[in-house]
């Protein structure tokens, strides 16, 4: 791997950096953690952000508007997308190049889809790690685009500073649809298509989210959340959203709280990613994996409780740690 061509900013050192961060072949687990570990002095300067909001809503075309934005401002735009053909986003197969046509084509920036399936909620399993890459590329803005119903979000909001939400106009009791929550957890909500036919109805779904976010207790900088109404395709709000943006990086790397954020999202993702590893090698044992498989099946033919199941594989656990300590003492005995 080069590592020195990926920091120079080279595209297909990255690509090829995060198709080995992605893999999930055993020989190439070990060299994903080496990679990680050369590039991190290098890291912890790009600025993350999450888009969140339901398919439909224009979080591409954002992406698009946004990151050309950021670019004209001198900025090297990294974005991470969910992959079309995913079953999650419930999008259409067009493929990046046409969700985001302009930054698609520009040399300073670079969309990588997120796989499909394999997702912690909502993000996909190594989203943490190809932000790292993207940032060691010398990305300073990435933009992390997540589907915001359910509970995706909260796993995206531990990756990123920032956390925008897009609504579509007039989806004033949207809020029963998507998980009241969230509005805990955005740094900002956006009312996106607030043009033509929809203009009436986003300046009415903006006097309403006006109520709704007065009852907040403001957000853990002190922030009121920002609230904004935004047209991609008449390009406007968008220099509104970049100054928001920039003035709250600005303050939060003055204040420590940038560093304190990332310092707690790093311990979140160590114990996520330390108890799937555990959870992996042990599934990966034959003996364990046999016996998933088969009570499984027997559940799946209708033959078996899943409480009986579970007993029966939490027997077959214990005998392999069992089997795994007495042959340990052996070793020890026996050296
Ligand atoms: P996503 O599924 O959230 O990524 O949504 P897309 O970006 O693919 O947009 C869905 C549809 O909304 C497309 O037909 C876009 O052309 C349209 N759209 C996106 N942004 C705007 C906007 O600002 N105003 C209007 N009127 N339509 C938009």
């Amino acid at each position: 791997m080069d590592v020195a061509a990926l920091l120079k900013g080279d595209r297909s050192a990255l690509s090829k950096a995060i198709t080995l961060v992605e893999s999930r072949r055993e020989e190439d687990i070990s060299k994903r953690w080496s990679l990680l570990e050369a590039v991190l002095p290098y890291t912890g300067r790009a600025a993350r952000i999450a888009i969140s909001g339901p398919p439909g809503v224009g979080k591409s075309t954002f992406i698009d508007k946004l990151g050309m934005h950021l670019i004209e401002r001198g900025h090297k735009v990294g974005v991470i997308a969910i992959d079309p053909s995913s079953a999650l986003s419930g999008g259409s197969i067009m493929g990046d190049k046409t969700r985001m046509s302009q930054l698609a084509r520009h040399p300073r920036a670079f969309i990588r889809p997120s796989p499909a399936g394999d997702v912690l909620g909502g993000i996909a399993a190594r989203t943490p790690e190809v932000v790292l890459l993207m940032d060691a590329a010398g990305y300073d803005f990435i933009l992390i685009e997540t589907v915001g119903v359910g509970q995706s979000e909260f796993a995206a909001r531990h990756l990123v500073d920032y956390f925008i939400l897009l609504i579509p106009p007039g989806a004033g009791d949207m809020l029963q649809g998507i998980k009241r929550g969230i509005l805990d957890i955005a740094d900002m909500i956006i009312i996106h298509k607030a043009d033509g036919d929809h203009l009436t109805l986003a300046k009415k779904s903006y006097q309403h989210y006006r109520q709704v976010l007065r009852l907040r207790t403001p957000s853990p900088t002190g922030d009121e959340m920002s609230l904004l109404s935004v047209s991609s395709l008449e390009n406007r709000g968008i220099d509104q959203v970049y100054a928001k943006i920039t003035e709250f990086l600005q303050r939060a790397r003055k204040s420590g709280y940038l560093h304190n954020l990332r310092i707690s999202q790093a311990r979140f993702w160590f114990e996520q990613e330390s108890k799937h590893q555990v959870l992996d090698i042990l599934m990966a044992q034959s003996s364990i994996n046999r016996a998933f498989e088969r009570l499984a099946n027997e559940i799946a033919r209708g033959k078996l409780h899943y409480i009986s199941a579970l007993k029966a594989f939490f027997g077959e656990v214990s005998q392999y740690l069992h089997d795994c300590n007495r042959r340990a003492r052996a070793d020890s005995d026996h050296p």
